[in-house]
């Protein structure tokens, strides 16, 4: 068995289905992953795909994907479209078709018809505000609704007006008939279903009766044949509601709901409703903006399908709920990043370096690997001449003891060039360096200088080799570590999450075929395939180049 394998397998929930199997030898695995199609999904999601997909690999049984489409108001065929294409991404089949919780209208209303026909549920005039207060609290018990005790045939007969649009919005609904005192609020005869005048992506005008959540989930799980129902923590006291639903309707197959914990990521908001407020707020770009966690924002930023699932399977599958560290995830795409990224040099601040001795059609060129230790990724060619660009960050005039890099009279190793002196700098009137004039040294290629020393590395780009790029270089987008907690989230958005550079890479590895470079002592980035037009490129930040991540921690 492979690790990944081994992984699955080891969890708490792998544990109940191993119990399952050998309780009852013809088990066939099912589970399901249920978005509501109302946002795009992110890393959140992806642990519980991960989960789902995985389990149903490993015990050879199958995944369902349906949509959870119960609120018209709030749903969009653009997030059915990229909730599809992003599982995809992932690498994953789902079973059969797409399905919706709409396919099963019919039958849902028939259990609700069943309910009302065993006295288990009645229709309420009660206004939307009043249902909740009559609910009661987690200290006061609710109370009877006036209407909850009609007869079994006045409910059939108004039921069936909800359903002909004979009521307004809001005017009426049906409700199970539990126990307004039980300790848990979800069984004090919850909602089960509403009247919206809106048309359904799927259902169009059909149904002005939706049924809630709660009344649709197992039901649909049962419809399904799925055998074991993943869900997060906030769902537990859901479930004897879920388990009341199925025991009171005449379903033939039973799902059991197990709960374990969310996700939840430092620096990020993982809620929907919080990450369509920064995009409507116009705090990022969209959806797929790389600062924020959704699938597509990590795609766009460079995250690879491998480096999502690795960290999926990393921070394992328990009822804790905890933050992870963001660094975890940077580990799991660095890791993959370094493996497939192709090394290549690029100046993101440029300032220019004159070699004053060497000729002024001087050019030497140098073939470089394109990784240190992968050889079939091939190489790129360099050219090296009398006037370079350098990174602004690599030269100092007033520097301490430990500056390391280019400074005046010091010298500094070109990466797979020269060492270089720095004799003179030349400014503009504002007081900014334009230019650095420097002692080129063609005794020093691949061996140590004169007095055998061996200076720091730098990175450069010939002015004959330059091929014009954005930088786009990302922070996290919150600077507190946990801003979900907070109410006031937008309170703490960092104002330089967003870095802009321009400058360039080397014209000779624009021909590869590749997305993903480690610019040499920079980082690993990616190319913006949207943003990225025929003259200049962008690219994304994906991570920077720091150690990688303590397993140990
Ligand atoms: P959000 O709070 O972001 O709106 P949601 O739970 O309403 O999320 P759904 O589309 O209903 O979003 O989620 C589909 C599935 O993904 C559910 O089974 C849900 O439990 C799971 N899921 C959502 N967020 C997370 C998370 N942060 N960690 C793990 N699983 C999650
Ligand atoms: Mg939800």
């Amino acid at each position: 068995m492979n690790n990944k394998k081994k992984k699955y397998k080891n969890n708490f929930i792998s544990q109940i289905i191993n119990n399952d199997f050998d309780e009852d030898q013809n088990l066939s695995l099912h589970t399901r992953f249920p978005p509501e199609p109302n946002g795009y999904l992110h890393i959140g999601h992806a642990k519980s795909i991960c989960l789902n997909f995985e389990l149903a690999k490993l015990y050879n049984g199958k995944c369902n994907l349906r949509f959870d489409d119960t609120n018209p108001l709030k749903e969009n065929i653009k997030y059915i479209n990229a909730i599809q294409e992003d599982i995809k991404w992932l690498g994953y089949k789902w079973n059969n078709n797409v399905h919706y919780s709409s396919d099963y209208f019919p039958k849902l209303y028939k259990y609700a018809k069943e309910l009302i026909k065993k006295g288990l549920a009645y229709v309420d005039q009660l206004t939307k505000e009043q249902i909740r207060e009559y609910r009661g609290s987690l200290k006061k018990p609710g109370k009877n609704s006036p209407y909850r005790d009609r007869t079994i045939q006045d409910n059939i007969k108004l039921f069936q007006k909800m359903k002909k649009g004979e009521f307004s919005e809001g005017e009426v609904c049906l409700r199970a008939k539990i126990d307004m005192q039980s300790s848990f609020m979800v069984m004090r005869d919850p909602v089960i279903y509403r009247i919206i005048f809106s048309e359904h992506h799927q259902t169009k005008n059909k149904w002005c009766i939706y049924p809630m959540y709660d009344f649709t989930h197992c039901l649909s799980d049962s419809i399904e044949g799925i055998t074991h129902s993943l869900c997060t923590l906030e769902f537990q006291d859901n479930k004897s509601l879920y388990n009341w639903i199925l025991k009171n309707t005449s379903v033939k197959k039973y799902p059991k709901q197990y709960e374990f914990s969310r996700l939840n990521l430092e620096f990020c908001v993982l809620s929907k409703r919080k990450l369509s407020i920064l995009i409507k707020k116009k705090f990022v770009n969209g959806w797929n903006d790389p600062r924020i966690p959704t699938l597509s924002g990590l795609k766009r930023k460079g995250y690879t399908p491998a480096s999502i699932k690795n960290f999926c399977e990393n921070i394992g599958i328990t009822k804790q709920n905890n933050l992870i560290e963001f660094s975890m995830l940077e580990y799991c795409i660095r890791k993959d990043l370094n493996k497939i990224a192709i090394r290549t040099m690029a100046v993101l601040e440029p300032i220019k370096i004159y070699l004053y001795n060497l000729d002024d059609n001087y050019e030497e060129k140098f073939i470089v690997p394109n990784h240190p230790s992968i050889p079939e990724l091939g190489t790129h060619e360099i050219i090296f001449t009398k006037i370079i660009y350098i990174d602004r960050v690599d030269f100092q005039e007033k520097y301490n003891k430990k500056y390391k890099r280019l400074k005046l009279g010091g010298e500094v190793r070109l990466r797979y060039a020269y060492v270089i002196k720095a004799e003179k700098i030349e400014k503009d009137k504002y007081n900014n360096i334009v230019k650095i004039i420097c002692f080129c040294d063609l005794n020093t290629l691949g061996k140590k200088t004169k007095n055998n020393k061996n200076p720091a590395v730098i990175h450069w780009i010939s002015v004959n080799n330059t091929f014009p790029a954005e930088f786009r270089l990302y922070n996290h987008l919150f600077n507190i570590k946990n801003p979900e907690r907070e109410k006031n989230f937008l309170s703490y958005i960092n104002p330089k999450s967003l870095i802009i550079k321009n400058g360039f890479i080397e014209k000779t590895v624009i021909k590869i075929k590749n997305i993903f470079f480690q610019f040499e002592r920079i980082g690993y980035f990616c190319i913006d395939e949207i943003d990225s037009i025929k003259d200049k490129l962008v690219f994304n930040r994906t991570v920077g180049l720091r150690e990688l991540w303590n397993s140990k921690k």
